[in-house]
């Protein structure tokens, strides 16, 4: 079982969709963006998505 880390409850909401204010009603979630190589020519760096998912304490 997960615990909140910073009360330690076990009372969690896992995979909360994060929601862009100006996408707030459509099906965008908040997504994070990694690039491999920082530094190198932007043309050539390759970058990596994914959606933000929260775990909400109760
Ligand atoms: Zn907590």
């Amino acid at each position: 079982m997960e615990r909140c880390q910073k009360c330690n409850s076990e009372k969690l909401i896992p995979l909360v969709k994060i929601i862009d204010k100006e996408h707030y009603n459509s099906e965008y979630s908040l997504e994070v963006e990694v690039l491999e190589k920082p530094g190198g020519l932007p043309l050539f760096r390759k970058s990596h998505r994914g959606a933000l998912e929260a775990t909400i304490c109760g």
